[in-house]
């Protein structure tokens, strides 16, 4: 039988062919359903009437009532406009039409009193309403106290009548239809543990709240709703997951052990150490390990790859690591050959520029077993069109030879973010009876409300803490006008020994008058340190070039990198301690906070300057009043949440878990955390929701994944 919230929306009375078709092209309502869940997005505040002297411009719209005393027309031409003047006893307000104003001289009268709703706005000195809606004051009006929903329409929809009011008015006679209809989706017992109000009661009062205390606990319940079901479904599939996903199990430490006594150079952190903890732990269970570890910049996430790599290559098997950049897996490369050579390991690096022979060489090596750990790039993974070949990809194919393992044990994917969450799932998507470890390392500390939502499939670690010694980077903000002093203060610092970073903004590479930037300030750096050799390194030059300016830099040959956001992630020089940001206001919050992450790696003071022209917009304002009060990625990670919304951070468009209907994760962490630690009590108590007090979860998920929200009867 059809459920009654999948009728169409043009049965709806008051609708109709024409308008349905307004509805679904212009809101994307079809059904009953649909409409129901097209909550208002404000609230209009009928509850009280506001004293005259009460009124300040921060106020949203409010209701006041008082006698006209004045009425006249003012200004020529286009500044033409109807100025009225409202009393109550506290006080008087200028009301102002600047349209319709004929109409509106004819509504009203001097000496009558009207209610009136608008929003106060600074005018001047004073402050006003203006196109106020106004009304004689009545007996009814003056008694009357509710909330009026306001709901978002388009100026199609306003041409057709339907205006906020309208869909109010469908809404009323919607619910009067369907509120007998309307079926709980919650147990009575996690209703009551979380105070959450009946699923009938919520969808009343998020149209019609009987006042605002109803109105926060019917969009309390809505809600937690939404998020709860995400994070059941979630935690679900990682739950089936670690049934059938068979991992390989590691339990000989001989080799970590041989590093650990021997070869690490410096003590672990407690933070570093407790991590490592959490991955073996993982890697002995026999399940095939997803794991997450965030970390700040220069937390130390490296070395824990490395030792989670020891652990596989001790029981037998390959480990890869995945970079985001060739730079990056040079790096990495470089970086821990020196620890491969001395416990006798074969290591092998393979990018798009290494030379075909060589790949030959590679792919025959990691078939054999020969090569312990490769590291790589994502080209590798990604693009089937490129002539590299599917690092992970199981399938042959006779043009392409395609990199095939002995035996890969673990995975490790470095600065997750630039990967995007598909590109993740490739690594296991492929049926095999044993699936690799996989360990997904970010330096962008994303919220943990988003990561939650986000990688709520996946395990959780995180490194809180960075190694002793570190001194955080001193931040400062400069307008363009002081660049001489800047450029004596790096004059200062390349005279003590140290490197410089100037980083210029290239957001987009094919932006011409960006690239023209980048060289202009590369000759004008070059003039001014004519004694010191500097370095360019962007998006637009061979990579092998590229590399060739990051060694000379490394190696101390050139004092100053002039760069592009292309040394943003990962890069790790810890002589260089002066990170100059040009045009500072054009960067994101969690980019800067990358680029600052380049510097302070060891234990100099380090200096971050960020210049930005005189004039800034208050969202840029604030980005760099955030750089400059707080090192902590966490907070600015918070931040950018709030500045950007969800949706804009680190790739997540393409999650489906951001569609949301009410709930917002910027703003309601606290109930996603609370959803989370539901479905999470929930999971593991009953796994695949057997129970009788759960088996109305399970009916919701299952109608969920047909495609239509559980409106029908769970039963
Ligand atoms: P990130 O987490 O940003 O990837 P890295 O792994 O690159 O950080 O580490 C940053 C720097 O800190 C490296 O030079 C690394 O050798 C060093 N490092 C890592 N752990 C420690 C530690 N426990 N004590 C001292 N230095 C450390
Ligand atoms: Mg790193």
């Amino acid at each position: 039988m059809p459920d009654f919230f999948d009728t169409s929306i043009e049965y709806l009375k008051g609708v109709g062919p024409q308008r349905a078709n307004l509805l679904k092209t212009e809101l994307d309502i079809h059904t009953f359903g649909e409409l129901l869940q097209y909550y208002p997005y404000r609230y209009e505040d009928r509850t009280r009437f506001y004293q005259i002297n009460e009124i300040n411009p921060d106020l949203p719209y409010i209701q006041i009532k008082g006698v006209l005393t004045q009425l006249q027309q003012a200004g020529y031409g286009n500044k033409k406009r109807l100025v009225a003047r409202l009393k109550d006893e506290t006080g008087s307000i200028e009301l102002v039409w600047f349209k319709g104003v004929q109409w509106i001289l004819k509504k009203l009268k001097p000496g009558v009193e009207y209610v009136v709703f608008g929003k106060p706005n600074q005018y001047g000195r004073k402050v006003n309403i203006a196109h106020p809606e106004i009304e004689v004051l009545t007996p009814q009006n003056n008694e009357i106290s509710y909330l009026q929903p306001v709901y978002s329409t388009t100026e199609k929809l306003r041409r057709k009548f339907l205006d906020s009011k309208a869909i109010a008015k469908l809404q009323k006679t919607l619910l009067e239809r369907s509120i007998s209809k309307i079926e709980e989706t919650l147990p009575p017992y996690l209703s009551n543990n979380y105070n959450l109000i009946s699923r009938k009661h919520a969808l009343l009062n998020i149209h019609f709240p009987a006042n605002q205390d109803m109105l926060s606990k019917a969009s309390f319940r809505l809600k937690f709703e939404e998020l709860f079901f995400i994070q059941l479904s979630l935690l679900l599939s990682r739950a089936n997951r670690k049934d059938t996903h068979k991992g390989k199990t590691f339990n000989s430490a001989k080799l970590v052990t041989a590093f650990y006594e021997k070869h690490i150079p410096f003590e672990l952190t407690q933070a570093q150490k407790l991590v490592i903890k959490e991955i073996y732990k993982d890697m002995r269970s026999g399940k095939q390990m997803n794991r997450l570890l965030q970390g700040d910049v220069g937390s130390g996430k490296t070395i824990v790859a490395f030792l989670s790599m020891l652990l596989a290559i001790d029981g037998g098997a390959q480990a890869a690591m995945m970079a985001p950049t060739e730079i990056l897996a040079l790096q990495h490369y470089q970086g821990l050959s020196g620890f491969s050579q001395k416990l006798g390991l074969h290591m092998a690096l393979l990018t798009g520029s290494t030379k075909n022979s060589e790949k030959k060489l590679i792919y025959n090596y990691l078939k054999s077993g020969e090569i312990d750990i490769v590291v790589g790039t994502h080209a590798l993974i990604a693009e089937g069109k490129s002539t590299d070949s599917a690092l992970f990809d199981e399938e042959q194919d006779d043009r392409v030879q395609k990199v095939k393992f002995n035996n890969l044990g673990l995975a490790v994917i470095d600065e997750q973010h630039r990967f995007g969450v598909a590109q993740r799932s490739k690594l296991w998507s492929k049926g095999t009876d044993i699936y690799p470890h996989v360990l997904v390392m970010t330096a962008t500390p994303i919220p943990r409300t988003l990561a939650m939502a986000l990688y709520g499939d996946l395990d959780i670690s995180v490194i809180d803490e960075l190694p002793a010694g570190r001194k955080p980077v001193k931040t400062v903000h400069r307008y363009d006008s002081n660049r001489l002093k800047v450029w004596g203060f790096v004059k200062q610092q390349i005279e003590k020994g140290r490197q410089v970073y100037m980083v210029y903004p290239l957001i987009e590479e094919s932006e011409k008058s960006d690239f023209k930037d980048l060289m202009d300030g590369y000759e004008s750096v070059c003039r001014a340190f004519p004694q010191h050799p500097v370095s360019i390194v962007h998006g637009k030059m061979k990579s092998e070039d590229k590399d060739y300016e990051m060694q000379r830099f490394k190696k101390g040959e050139t004092k100053i990198m002039v760069a592009t956001t292309v040394i943003e992630v990962g890069v790790d020089i810890s002589n260089a301690t002066v990170m100059i940001i040009e045009s500072a206001e054009r960067f994101g919050l969690s980019q800067l906070h990358q680029l600052r992450g380049r510097v302070g790696r060891g234990a100099k003071q380090s200096y971050c300057i960020l210049i930005t022209k005189y004039k800034l917009s208050k969202e840029a304002r604030l980005r760099i009043e955030t750089m400059v009060r707080t090192n902590d990625g966490f907070e600015i990670a918070d931040v950018d949440l709030q500045l950007r919304g969800p949706g804009n951070l680190m790739g997540t468009q393409q999650s489906g878990l951001l569609d949301l209907t009410i709930a917002d994760l910027g703003k309601d962490g606290k109930i996603l955390q609370l959803a989370r630690e539901a479905a999470t009590e929930i999971i593991n108590n009953d796994e695949s929701l057997e129970t009788s007090r759960n088996k109305i979860l399970k009916n919701v998920l299952s109608n969920e994944s047909k495609g239509s929200f559980s409106w029908a009867q769970v039963s």
